[in-house]
């Protein structure tokens, strides 16, 4: 008897369109905040797209206030920061406005500022969430201004323990916003090397996830056009970043991915964890840089699927075809072929590498690696990303 056995959960209203960014006083009061802590980062915080967005709450005669003290990458005292600035507001829930980073961490103040217990004692292991008291959770309306992590569909937050440099994924099914604007618009400002790593996110999530072993076919056609959307609009908004079709396709393709990984990613993943953590280097970047070692890593397990992918994706020549395309839409994105592109200045010795290793192995991604992800093949993949051969 087969065990066809899976789960799903996405119980977030997103409101998607080009302009909805005027609902978000209609969408705090249908998620009972009135006095939000608005969560950006610095740089956001300093163009036009927040000004404009602080007036729409101002005009509402919304009261708020503004926390944006949160890196690329967030730590864990810019998360300290943000709840000492949400207590001290009297805040009732937040807005997380901005790429991942930002709404990470605007999903982590509300999720942490009425625990008890370390954030680090709800990591996504096991049932380490059911620590938490879900009472003490805060309404989150999330607002992406990339297209690519996906976090505002998702029950996750991505923060650095500083001490040890590793990327912890924090989990509470109530981290999950009740409310996402989804507004193509605001993406329009991403600046190219943004715009190229977010969108390489969004294929990671929706290519591993599809990749993954076990039963998901929700999961697997969600990520199958979410693939497909990439690959046509990416190159688009590259080269024009003003194409807000494109853009559109690409917001909801970031959103598809984070759905479709509820089933699992892999070595992409596990290997930009660490290096994200050790080097501070864009993650999508990071990612798209380990993808086509990865791909031909796992060849064996995942061939007969990636033939059904490319031909969904109107790709012709099977494996090698798909593989061939992810080659040029890196070039032509302009990501770099090895980690040496990113990173300033790399040397890694021996005992660099075996630390990296040894984190891509235990790194909770690696279990949805389709082959499992040993630690020589974590060096292997390494050493390729370096050399790019
Ligand atoms: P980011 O949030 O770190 O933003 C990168 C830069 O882009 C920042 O300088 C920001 O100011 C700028 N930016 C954002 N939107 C802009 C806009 N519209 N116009 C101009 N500039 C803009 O980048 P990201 O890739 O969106 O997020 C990466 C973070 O998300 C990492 O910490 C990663 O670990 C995390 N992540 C989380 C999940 C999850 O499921 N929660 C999934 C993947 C990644």
């Amino acid at each position: 008897m087969t065990t066809l056995v899976s789960k799903w959960n996405y119980p977030t209203t997103v409101r998607f369109g080009a302009g909805r960014i005027s609902e978000l006083p209609d969408a705090l009061s249908a998620t009972g905040i009135s006095n939000p802590l608005f969560v950006t980062d610095p740089g956001l915080a300093s163009l036009p797209v927040v000004a404009s967005t602080l007036k729409i709450l101002a005009d509402a005669k919304v009261p708020y206030g503004v926390f944006s003290d949160v890196k690329p990458n967030p730590v864990e005292s810019n998360l300290t920061a943000g709840i000492a600035a949400f207590k001290q507001g009297k805040h009732d829930g937040v807005i997380a406005f901005g790429g991942g980073s930002a709404l990470d961490l605007g999903k982590l103040i509300a999720f942490q500022a009425g625990q008890t217990r370390p954030v680090w004692d709800f990591e996504d292991i096991g049932d380490w969430w059911t620590r938490a008291d879900a009472d003490a959770i805060v309404p989150i309306v999330a607002v992406p201004t990339t297209a690519g992590t996906g976090s505002e569909v998702g029950r996750a937050g991505v923060v650095t323990h500083e001490a040890t440099h590793t990327k912890k994924v924090i989990f509470h099914p109530k981290m999950l916003p009740q409310i996402v604007i989804a507004d193509p618009e605001l993406t329009v400002g991403m600046p190219p090397f943004i715009t190229a790593g977010t969108g390489m996110d969004a294929l990671a999530h929706c290519l591993e996830a599809y990749c993954a072993p076990g039963y998901h076919p929700m999961a697997d056609g969600i990520a199958v056009e979410g693939v497909r959307l990439v690959l046509e609009n990416l190159p688009k908004v590259f080269a024009n970043g003003s194409d807000l079709t494109a853009r559109a396709h690409m917001m909801s393709a970031a959103a598809m991915g984070a759905t479709a990984f509820q089933k699992g990613l892999g070595a992409i993943h596990s290997l930009s964890h660490p290096i994200g953590a050790l080097y501070d280097t864009h993650h999508g970047m990071t990612n798209a840089v380990f993808m086509p070692y990865v791909l031909a890593n796992n060849r064996d397990a995942i061939e007969e699927r990636i033939v059904r992918l490319a031909a969904y994706c109107g790709i012709e020549g099977g494996f090698d075809g798909f593989a061939a395309t992810i080659r040029k839409l890196r070039a032509d994105l302009k990501v770099p072929n090895t980690l040496g592109g990113l990173i300033k200045d790399l040397a890694m010795d021996d005992a660099r590498k075996d630390l990296i290793a040894e984190m891509a192995i235990v790194d909770p991604t690696a279990g949805g690696n389709p082959i499992p992800l040993t630690k020589q093949m974590a060096l292997d993949l390494l050493n390729k990303a370096i050399s790019g051969e």
